[in-house]
């Protein structure tokens, strides 16, 4: 059996999944209860049902609550906004740098 490494989602540390972290159950891991709490993290006495999911989940966070998102989220929904793909936006920045 392999040891797994996680990287904080908050402060970016790894650590193996042998030894103590936080972790919510939507899936994301910090090394500390302080890392957690910045994300949000809590224990759900009563449940927590994710939108979209029919999982009670017995601990939330700020992203699977979607108080927060992921950047890469935040620059689909950019795009579709704008109704340009990424390689045409990359395509200005090469411009712009050129
Ligand atoms: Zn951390
Ligand atoms: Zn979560």
């Amino acid at each position: 059996m392999g040891v797994d490494w996680y990287a904080c989602e908050t402060c970016g540390e790894t650590f193996p999944d042998c030894g103590d972290y936080v972790w919510c159950e939507c899936g994301r891991h910090w090394c500390s209860d302080d890392c957690a709490e910045s994300d949000g993290f809590r224990q759900e006495e009563d449940g927590y049902t994710p939108k979209g999911s029919s999982y009670e989940q017995e601990t939330s966070c700020n992203y699977c609550r979607g108080e927060e998102f992921e950047d890469a989220e935040v620059l689909n929904l950019a795009l579709e906004l704008l109704g340009k793909s990424r390689d045409e936006l990359a395509k200005v920045l090469k411009e712009r740098k050129a």
